[in-house]
């Protein structure tokens, strides 16, 4: 028996299914699995937003701002972003 609520679900849930959108946890778009770069628990990060999540969690991140150079720093794909993200911090402790 089909009741109109029933209907109702199954369009609901055939509109949902092929195109099921992620929540950027950090820009809060909510996005395609295509553009989902990272998952980890209930963390879910778009690719636009990506190089900002790596920069803030990354282990290296409190040695540069003592003013260290780690190593790893050299080949990380986000250096610049993690220069401009210490350039900030920086920016708005003195500030
Ligand atoms: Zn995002």
């Amino acid at each position: 028996m089909l009741t109109p609520q029933y209907v109702k679900i199954l369009i609901g849930a055939f509109s949902v299914l092929p195109v099921k959108l992620f929540r950027c946890s950090l820009c809060g778009a909510e996005v395609p699995f295509s553009e989902v770069v990272y998952i980890k628990g209930n963390v879910v990060i778009c690719r636009r937003c990506f190089p900002t999540y790596y920069v803030k969690n990354c282990a290296f991140l409190r040695r540069r701002l003592i003013g260290e150079n780690p190593q790893a720093c050299s080949f990380c794909q986000f250096r610049k972003n993690c220069d401009s993200y210490i350039a900030s911090l920086k920016g708005s402790s003195e500030a």
